[in-house]
């Protein structure tokens, strides 16, 4: 099976086509960092005019690159040889997310016209259940269900029970924001340049800085459950700036604390993440214990999302590994041989494992859509396409699952 992914839900256009033995033969991204960096946050209009500027081009590129031909014979080709068009149709921005659909719906048009074969399905998919499954894409190893997420990305924050494709329970979230909104924020409010993204930015600033210099407090620490939340430390932060910044006085407003006193940032960077990691690492812990009581099936533990990245984290996680016995995948593992040349062997079921995708698949990413493409057509067949797209929509709010009751929680 061959799969094209799109992916536009928030400001990373990502297009990409993998096959069912998990070998990714084409992808592109372009990402909008530096549109959005001056306005705080993202600006829906100015994604979605991002998004229609390179969607069409990035699309006809990986597509000419998967099929190692010309333009001129790429719509005859995908016609032919691609099985599936996986967009990601929800959660997210919904006039970015509509851009996606809409070119997709163009590529379908595109294709019955230069072929009479009856041409790829379309399957929806939800962006946090790519973001779960590409971990299972890489290094042969393919976890099998039920296991549990970490999901730590821009816009969430959640600990997942991942029981079947389609079928997740929702173990915990965030009460406010989410971890990676606050790594953004602070490094604004710190004066970093976040052209390239706040979370490494404040990542690379966190090294030269003292992890324990600001004793900031440890969130819902009490609390025996597994939510989330960051409001609480982000205002503390903030706080700790301004008071800094005061302390080292600038007779100009707008100088950041950054400019001011470097070593200071750092320490504040370095604290902060000392303690919104320690938050998901105590969340996900309690998690884990949890569920080798009332789900011992569950045999390992995938972290995606782009504070995924985050090699403080790693370093966490793997200490969590040792105590628990179990083993952290987070090379750069390439697929096994035993998987890229025999599509008859099954994936070999990673046991025991805290598994993290390579760096570039956890933040937003064409090939998590295909692969999550990939993965229903492989369990469903034709069945996962939809049946008319003509009388479907972008969803901006898409639970992922239910909650599991609390009290089931409390329990230990
Ligand atoms: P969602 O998937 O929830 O819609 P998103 O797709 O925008 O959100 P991702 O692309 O998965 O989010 O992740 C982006 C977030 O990850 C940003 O908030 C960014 O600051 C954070 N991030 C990236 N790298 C790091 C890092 N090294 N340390 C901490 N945070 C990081
Ligand atoms: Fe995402």
């Amino acid at each position: 099976h061959l799969v094209l992914g799109i992916e536009t839900s928030c400001d990373d256009t990502a297009v990409a086509v993998v096959n069912s033995k998990g070998c990714i033969l084409s992808e592109a991204v372009v990402k909008q960092d530096s549109i959005h960096a001056r306005y705080g946050g993202v600006v829906p209009g100015l994604a979605r005019q991002a998004h229609e500027q390179v969607i069409d081009e990035l699309i006809e590129r990986v597509l000419c690159e998967a099929f190692t031909c010309s333009q001129n014979e790429v719509w005859a080709r995908s016609a032919n040889g691609l099985d599936a068009v996986a967009v990601t149709m929800g959660p997210g921005l919904e006039i970015c997310l509509r851009v996606g659909f809409r070119a997709a719906q163009r590529l379908l048009g595109r294709l019955k016209e230069a072929s009479s074969a009856p041409g790829p399905v379309f399957i929806s998919t939800h962006h946090l259940e790519s973001h779960c499954l590409v971990p299972r894409l890489f290094g042969g190893y393919r976890p099998s269900f039920p296991f549990l997420v970490l999901l730590v990305s821009g816009g969430h924050c959640m600990l997942l029970l991942a029981r079947d494709l389609g079928n997740f329970e929702v173990l915990g979230g965030t009460l406010d924001d989410s971890v990676g909104e606050a790594f953004d924020k602070i490094a604004r409010l710190l004066g970093l340049d976040v052209g390239g993204g706040g979370g490494p930015a404040l990542e690379r600033l966190a090294r030269e800085g003292n992890p324990n210099a600001f004793d900031f407090p440890i969130p819902l620490r009490k609390r025996p459950d597994c939510n989330f939340s960051f409001a609480g430390l982000k205002t503390a932060v903030r706080v700790a700036i301004e008071r800094e910044l005061e302390r080292y006085g600038s007779r100009d407003e707008t100088a950041t604390l950054l400019q001011v006193n470097r070593q200071a940032a750092a320490d504040i960077a370095a604290s902060f993440q000392r303690v919104a990691l320690e938050h998901l690492f105590e969340k996900t812990r309690r998690a884990l214990l949890w569920c080798r009581t009332h789900e011992p099936d569950v045999q390992s533990l995938l972290v995606s999302g782009g504070v995924a990245a985050n090699s403080v984290l790693r370093a966490r996680f793997q200490q969590l590994a040792s105590e628990i016995g179990w083993r952290l995948h987070d090379e750069e593992v390439e697929r096994t041989a035993a998987w890229s040349t025999d599509p008859g062997a099954p994936a070999c079921d990673l046991k025991q494992a805290i598994i993290f995708p390579p760096l570039r698949y956890c933040t937003d990413n064409g090939v998590m859509v295909a692969w999550a493409g990939v993965e229903r057509l492989l369990r469903l067949g034709d069945a996962a396409g939809e049946p008319d797209i003509d009388q479907i929509e972008v969803v901006a709010r898409w639970p992922i699952g239910r909650r599991l009751a609390m009290d089931k929680l409390e329990q230990r």
